[in-house]
């Protein structure tokens, strides 16, 4: 195997440049662009990824498009020519759009943002590996991605060559991991592993396959949404080589808007499903993208078509010019709280929070649960389906009725009369409820 390889964009974009042509209405571009090449061929995707320069050419950009595009200086601009596809090239709010395209707010820094808000880089032992958790580790293994998503919570790393990471790098790496017995999970994430080539990850996977405390691998992945033709059949071969008895290997992708499910990236999924992967979701809470109970319900309904298991909904970072992406906390578990009833539990992803300063994922929820009403030994929940209010008793000398929170006495005597409990039987349905 040649360890020097370089990864796919590097080899494509040594490719040739494209003849000047004459400017068209952007409809007109795109349709040049998606007929110049093989539309399933991922290199040429990868050699035909649109640039800053070529936004004007691909939307009508707004005012506040273009001050983003000149006043970008975190993050490059690319975008292979399957993800521009789905934007629209005139609705400046179109959510893919938004993804792609950087915007005014973007070039504003607040002082409580950080390039490096969970402090990855300092729990890093060697350089591009992060030890945050006890048996975890995250493994930065390229700085390079199909898409550079405006909201990328490691801009400071992805589309920055001086952080490329060599063999000898990743090596490192390696020897941290094999002299440290206590992790057990290796997290590889970037820039994006799959943009790397099938020779570059195979040799990936065989150095932690042969690593024996290491028992879990998983790819950090956008492909399956931005590139999903990089999912070939032989690239699955060499995940599966590695799926074995020793190591089991997940993917998780980024799936943020239900635009993002279409018929490729369904069969992209597949063929990692086939390959033994199981498929996870981490989506982000974007401002004016998927902030929307409906709309999440939407995508999280789509992804289980697609066999994408829900796993998390990021509340997004705190990153230089994170503005226009933000939203407030509480969006998080308004979201939760529209779409559970509406969806099977294995659809619905736990709402985390990123702690600033490296503490950590905490998760967040609705709240269901009023309060433990001690003389009848009571716990006391609003039910997410129904609204309505239900009894549930505590066992006979549990011995934790100190640790519940007290339900107060005026709680108790507003929903006594109208709560429902195991002896008053189940609440009515509600009109038109299924
Ligand atoms: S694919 Fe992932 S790592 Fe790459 S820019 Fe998007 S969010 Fe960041």
């Amino acid at each position: 195997m040649d360890r020097t390889e370089k990864n796919l964009v590097q080899e494509q974009e040594g490719g040739k440049p494209l003849e000047p042509l004459e400017p068209l209405e952007p409809l007109e571009e795109r349709s040049r662009l998606f007929s110049s090449f093989e539309w399933t061929d991922y290199k040429a995707q990868l050699r035909n990824r649109i640039r800053s320069r070529d936004l004007d050419r691909y939307f009508t950009l707004t005012e506040s498009e273009r001050i983003g595009i000149r006043e970008t200086i975190r993050l490059n601009v690319g975008a292979s020519p399957y993800y521009l596809s789905l934007s629209d090239p005139s609705d400046p709010n179109c959510p893919i759009r938004r993804m792609i395209v950087p915007r005014e707010e973007e070039a504003y820094f607040s002082p409580e943002e950080a390039a490096d808000p969970l402090h990855e880089e300092g729990l890093s032992p060697v350089k591009g590996l992060t030890h945050m958790y006890p048996d975890r580790v995250l493994l930065f293994s390229n700085h390079e991605c199909s898409v550079y998503c405006r909201h990328c919570m490691r801009g400071r790393k992805v589309s920055d060559a001086s952080e490329r990471m060599e063999t000898e790098d990743l090596e490192e790496c390696f020897g941290y991991i094999r002299s440290h017995s206590e992790i057990s999970d290796v997290v590889i994430s970037g820039g994006d592993p799959l943009n790397l080539s099938d020779a570059k990850i195979d040799w990936i996977l065989e150095n932690l396959e042969r690593i024996p405390h290491v028992k879990i691998c998983r790819l950090g992945t956008r492909n399956p949404v931005t590139l999903p033709m990089r999912i070939t059949s032989e690239l699955c071969g060499v995940i599966e080589s590695h799926n074995s008895d020793r190591l089991s290997i997940f993917c998780n992708t980024q799936f943020n808007h239900e635009k993002e499910c279409t018929q490729e990236a369904k069969e992209a999924v597949l063929k990692l499903v086939k390959a033994g992967v199981s498929v996870g979701n981490q989506c982000v809470i974007l401002k004016g993208i998927n902030d929307e109970g409906e709309i999440m319900l939407r995508l999280h309904k789509k992804l289980l078509e697609l066999r994408v298991r829900s796993y998390y909904m990021y509340d997004p970072e705190l990153i230089p010019g994170s503005r226009g992406f933000r939203t407030p906390l509480y969006k998080g578990i308004e979201i939760l709280e529209y779409m559970r009833g509406k969806l099977g539990g294995m659809g619905i992803p736990q709402f985390v929070t990123d702690l600033p300063g490296g503490g950590g994922k905490v998760t967040l929820g609705p709240n269901w649960y009023l309060g433990y009403h001690r003389p009848t030994r009571n716990h006391v929940f609003r039910s997410a389906v129904r609204g309505t209010v239900h009894l549930s008793p505590e066992p006979p000398e549990s011995g934790y009725e100190n640790f519940y929170p007290i339900l107060e006495d005026s709680v108790w005597d507003s929903v006594r009369e109208s709560a429902y409990s195991s002896e008053k039987g189940v609440s009515p349905r509600k009109k038109g409820e299924a």
